[in-house]
């Protein structure tokens, strides 16, 4: 006989742990006890030694779909305690209770089975749910997670609900969301003036989908805009009533096989596409001009159905609908029934929602799959509030992030709390939804920030939140240089504690010299970098107009390269900005490269979206080994593209096939990049390279640039668990910080004390 104390860390509250573990425990005979800690669960068990090391074995491998096994600790301990049963333990009520909180989790199958099953109590019930899938983040209020404590607090269970919810041995024990048509929420259905209308909701809602009408539907995070796929009228109505740009619509496919009949998938897609999670994943089209009016590049955004009212929603003969984000420009996502029967007046035609509030926004998120693994665009919905582990990490501390694409990042100890997806800070009602959720996290994860850490950048409403957050409370700031944070990210994310090569490309971020940088080849750690390369400057011909205008860029490029500028009608006006310097700053930003090149070639002049330009370029490439010459010297080396862009022009006037150019243009960069991490490898003896940066959300350079830099001896880095574009550089910042502040401390430069609390 053996006796072992088992410590769990992880996710493994609220998620039918402890009746898993009831049963396997009985599967090996084994006697003792479990509870929850504050940081997971404790089991005491004895019995025989086989039986003990079995039960370990399989304790990872069959743990619940939502479990997630951190840390499994086991300790012998002396001689039987003599148990005589198993038993699970209650809780100490007074313990501060530091476990996880679970992401919302998609429809499991055993879940979606009973909807479908006439014979179900939950037969066709919108809001069917049990331990293993439905709401959790977007519902909880306060903590400790309790069903008190969420939006369905109001909802009190009816005595079947409650029988299975203290049942050990069933798939809904301790599911605070648990509910049925007797006691849960209802759905209902509203015409386009708001007007309830009598029947079954989901029926009117599908009707009038049919019909080519625009529905508005509530969703875990938020709520949609859905109409058919075809005909491409009802989308171009779509976009025409939402003012949306040119932006590409995401479609939600009934299942795998609605999906494949649209689009390409390999296995490392499919699974993400139907796991738990239920992302938008971004597929290549099957037909790669198809569907343009939902996207206009070669790939389309899908999902599937993740909650039970879409199951119904999309029933047996709907394949796909579009489905996108409902709100206004640039305002966050719609979430409250009032609030989106007042802003969607005049755009949808009718509504779909019911009476269980959302309690915090969360977007879908947006995933690529890179090499058989996941590449963030947009990490919300599925994920947060689930934390990335600093290894090391100590005290607590709030990373502010940047402004277009804002997050924020809590750390307490090696925790690092990555918000959801937030939007751009410039819009009022984002930047208020910011410092709520901030504030919200805070209070979730009980944790009072003892240090600051934000952009160089001062317009940044970040960096403004931040420094009146250091005074009003007395906090240290320390301000992160964007592609040293952007760098730090990457290392995180993959657990590097350095030195590296980071090779940081993005549209523009401020340089420790207050210039634009965005072209980056760092060499350094968490606490410091140098610049080790960069790339030529180019003018931004009108400042801030030549991000969106991206011909001014490409007559830019042709002059600085000494080409023919082409025919544009306000060459005078550029010229003389040039000459004079006058709204003509310089900007070495890779972003504005592309964009250059993108319409250099012809394929955008004017975007209506940040990045168009470039994934427009990325689209068209064809296929092509070859690439164009380019100068790299000097120190810091410089990337000098004028070689290049007079060879892609000559190209473009001989009216070769722009994919090939496209291609051309990116070889070029991927050899250049390769070559520049050769020649810092060369020099430092560090051959870890991390990609990280906006710019490297394209697929195409990824692919090539990973395999180069692997054939060359270097050990490249990618992201996988946080974007690589700005919404990833609040947990850069956060590692910066800390990695500063503890430089300083020892140092002896620093009076304060870290961590202060
Ligand atoms: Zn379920
Ligand atoms: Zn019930
Ligand atoms: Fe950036």
């Amino acid at each position: 006989m053996e006796r072992r104390r088992i410590e769990i860390r992880g996710i493994v509250q609220g998620v039918g742990f402890r009746p898993f573990v009831h049963r396997l425990v009985g599967e090996y005979g084994l006697k003792g006890y479990i509870k929850n800690t504050s940081s997971g669960v404790e089991l005491e068990l004895e019995g025989e030694e086989a039986a003990l090391e079995g039960f370990l074995r399989a304790l990872p491998q069959r743990a619940p779909r939502l479990a997630l096994i951190e840390s499994l600790e086991a300790e012998k301990l002396p001689g039987p305690a003599g148990y005589t049963g198993f038993e699970i333990r209650p809780s100490r009520a007074d313990a501060r209770m530091d476990t996880l909180i679970s992401p919302d989790i998609g429809l499991c199958e055993d879940c979606r089975r009973e909807l479908l099953d006439p014979k179900d109590r939950r037969y066709r019930y919108p809001f069917i749910n049990c331990t293993n899938c439905g709401p959790r983040f977007t519902i909880i209020r306060d903590v400790p997670y309790d069903r008190a404590r969420t939006s369905m607090g109001v909802f009190p269970m009816c005595p079947d609900c409650a029988r299975e919810y203290h049942d050990i041995e069933n798939r809904r024990y301790h599911a605070q969301p648990d509910c049925c048509p007797v006691c849960g929420p209802r759905a209902f259905f509203l015409d386009e003036a708001g007007r309830e209308q009598p029947g079954e909701a989901v029926e009117q809602a599908r009707a009038l989908l049919k019909k080519g009408g625009i529905l508005a539907v509530k969703g875990l995070g938020g709520m949609h805009l859905a109409c058919l796929v075809d005909p491409p009228e009802i989308a171009g109505e779509l976009r025409r009533r939402k003012q949306r740009d040119e932006k590409p619509f995401a479609l939600m496919c009934r299942d795998v096989a609605a999906a494949r009949a649209l689009c390409l998938m390999d296995p490392a897609e499919e699974r993400l596409l139907t796991g738990p999670r239920k992302p938008i994943v971004l597929l290549k089209k099957r037909d790669p001009g198809s569907l343009a009016h939902l996207s206009e590049n070669g790939r389309l955004g899908v999902m599937l159905p993740y909650t039970p009212l879409h199951v119904l929603l999309l029933g047996e003969d709907l394949d796909a609908l579009v489905m996108t984000s409902a709100n206004l420009s640039d305002t966050p996502i719609l979430y409250q029934n009032r609030q989106a029967l007042e802003q969607l007046r005049g755009i949808a035609d009718g509504f779909l929602l019911h009476d269980r509030d959302i309690q915090t926004r969360c977007d879908d998120s947006l995933y690529w799959v890179l090499d058989g693994k996941e590449y963030p665009a947009r990490r919300s919905r599925g994920y947060v509030p689930f934390p990335v582990r600093l290894r090391g990490g100590r005290g607590s501390a709030l990373a502010c992030g940047a402004e277009q694409k804002a997050s924020f990042c809590l750390a307490k100890e090696d925790s690092a709390f990555l918000s959801q997806h937030i939007g751009d800070l410039k819009n009022l009602e984002t930047l208020e939804n910011y410092e709520q959720q901030i504030r919200h996290f805070e209070r979730l994860f009980d944790v009072k920030p003892s240090l600051l850490a934000c952009d160089l950048h001062p317009d940044y409403l970040s960096t403004a939140y931040a420094k009146e957050r250091s005074r009003a409370e007395g906090l240290p700031l320390i301000q992160v240089q964007h592609h040293h944070a952007h760098m730090a990210a990457c290392m995180a994310d993959n657990g590097l504690e350095g030195p590296v090569i980071g090779l940081i490309w993005d549209g523009v971020g401020l340089g420790s010299d207050g210039a634009a940088w965005g072209g980056e080849c760092l060499v350094g750690d968490y606490a410091s970098f140098t610049r080790f390369g960069s790339i030529r400057p180019l003018p931004l011909v009108g400042g801030d107009l030549a991000v969106r205008e991206i011909g001014r860029l490409a007559w830019a490029l042709a002059r600085d390269a000494g080409c023919d500028t082409g025919a544009w009608e306000q060459r005078d006006t550029w010229e003389a900005m040039c000459r004079t310097g006058l709204n003509c700053p310089l900007s070495s930003g890779m972003g504005r490269l592309f964009d250059g090149v993108s319409a250099l070639l012809g394929i955008k002049t004017r975007c209506s979206y940040e990045g168009q330009g470039a994934v427009l370029l990325e689209a068209a490439a064809g296929d092509s080994e070859e690439r164009y010459p380019y100068e790299l010297s000097g120190a810091p080396l410089l990337f000098d593209w004028r070689p290049m862009i007079r060879a892609l022009t000559a190209d473009r006037d001989r009216g070769l096939d722009r994919g090939l150019l496209a291609a051309k243009f990116m070889n070029t960069l991927v050899d250049m990049a390769a070559e520049s991490c050769l020649a810092a490898a060369k020099e430092t003896g560090i051959r870890d390279v991390v990609l990280s940066g906006g710019s490297f959300q394209n697929i195409y350079i990824m692919r090539r640039l990973l395999r180069k830099l692997e054939r060359l001896g270097l050990r490249p880095w990618r992201h996988s668990r946080v974007s690589a574009n700005d919404e990833g550089l609040s947990l850069g910042q956060l590692a910066v910080a800390r990695a500063k502040f503890q430089k300083m401390e020892s140092d002896g430069t620093c009076a304060l004390r870290y961590p202060f609390n």
